[in-house]
């Protein structure tokens, strides 16, 4: 049977750590295979005493296994020891694929176990499918202009998926049979200490990544104060608001809003592109929006060439007719 461990190494069991076990799931029944979850962390103290606050049920008939490793030196952001505690679950669990979801943390942690393991390493993955007994991963590549099928050559292959790829799991087991597993941690390895967490700032409390909605703003916008009307617009839409790199490079947004090649990667059921040209950089961030619309002055801005819709228009005169209607749908109870 094929094993597929699914590791959470972040504080909290969020929409990205479901999406992981939700594409572990759907491996595992192309293969017939079994899903073990390994929480690692502050994670494991608190879904281990309230599952339920997770969203998760840890049943014991699950045909699954649930690792929990704690430490206390697992508290802060020590991507080296999280390592090490792997390495030591791993010396008695032998997973043919290691599956992290698309955070942070997470993207420290996988290559450097990767490499301990001499295992092959994908990142960005949108794609898990099981061909011939072998796993094929899909991951874009050329800036989003073309996908890359993968098959690792032996096993095991470490892979790290793009958020909004994969469906989440929606408050169902994690399972089975669940194990502490004690670790001992070496207080050398740890390479940088964590002296504060500053929370990223959001100006409607959605994560970008987690949004269905994005309201996204460019140098169009002409300035900060522009911006305020997305916020607004995003606020009644529930959504959450981005931008590219020039607005961002300007100082009007936080840079943690960049959205694109060297910023987030965003999959909302709906984007709203305002003011923004389209450039390749950032429209590889938004390949996975499943519809986009565009308001822009120029008819010839390359976004109205992914755009699902165009507005040839200065948002100005768009935006605030959106708030006004999206308020009286809501008020109306209609959206
Ligand atoms: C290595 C590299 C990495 C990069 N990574 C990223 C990245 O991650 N993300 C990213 O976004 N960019 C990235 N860029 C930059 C990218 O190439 C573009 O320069 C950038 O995306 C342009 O931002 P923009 O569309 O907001 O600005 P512009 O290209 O200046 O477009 C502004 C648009 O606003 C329209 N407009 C003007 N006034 C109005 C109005 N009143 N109403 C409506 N529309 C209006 C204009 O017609 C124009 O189309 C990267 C570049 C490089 C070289």
């Amino acid at each position: 049977m094929r094993v597929i461990l699914v590791v959470l190494p972040t504080p909290e069991v969020g929409r990205s750590e479901r999406e992981a076990i939700g594409a572990a799931r759907a491996l595992a029944t192309a293969f017939a295979g079994e899903v073990n979850v390994a929480l690692v962390g502050p994670a494991a103290e608190s879904v281990a005493e309230r599952p339920e606050r997770a969203g998760l049920t840890l049943e014991a008939s699950a045909n699954a296994r649930t690792f929990f490793i704690a430490h206390p030196m697992l508290r802060g952001y020590a991507p080296e020891l999280y390592v090490s505690a792997l390495e030591q679950l791993l010396a008695t669990v032998r997973p043919d694929v290691i599956l992290f979801p698309g955070r942070t943390i997470a993207l420290e942690i996988a290559p450097r176990l990767a490499y301990r393991l001499g295992a092959a390493m994908v990142t960005d993955v949108i794609g898990l499918q099981a061909e011939d007994g072998a796993v094929v991963i899909t991951k874009p590549v050329y800036g989003g202009k073309a996908h890359a099928m993968l098959v690792a050559s032996r096993p095991p292959v470490v892979v790290c998926v793009r958020p909004r790829a994969f469906d989440p799991i929606e408050g169902e087991i994690v399972g089975g049979d669940t194990t502490w597993v004690e670790v001992a941690l070496d207080p050398s390895l740890e390479r940088t200490r964590l002296l504060e967490r500053i929370q990223e700032e959001s100006a409607t409390g959605t994560a970008l990544e987690e949004a269905q909605i994005v309201v996204s703003g460019g140098r169009g916008i002409g300035g900060p104060e522009g911006f305020r009307l997305l916020e607004e617009l995003a606020r009644w839409l529930g959504g959450a608001v981005g931008a590219s790199r020039a607005a961002c490079d300007a100082g009007w947004v936080p840079a943690s809003w960049q959205i694109g090649q060297t910023g987030k990667k965003v999959a909302p059921d709906l984007y709203l592109a305002v003011g923004i040209s389209g450039a390749s950089q950032h429209v590889v961030g938004i390949s996975r929006a499943k519809c986009i619309v565009a308001i822009n002055t120029d008819p010839h801005a390359p976004i109205f060439k992914v755009a699902d819709l165009g507005i040839v228009e200065a948002y100005e005169n768009i935006i605030p007719v959106l708030i006004e209607e999206v308020k009286r749908l809501r008020v109306a109870g209609k959206a």
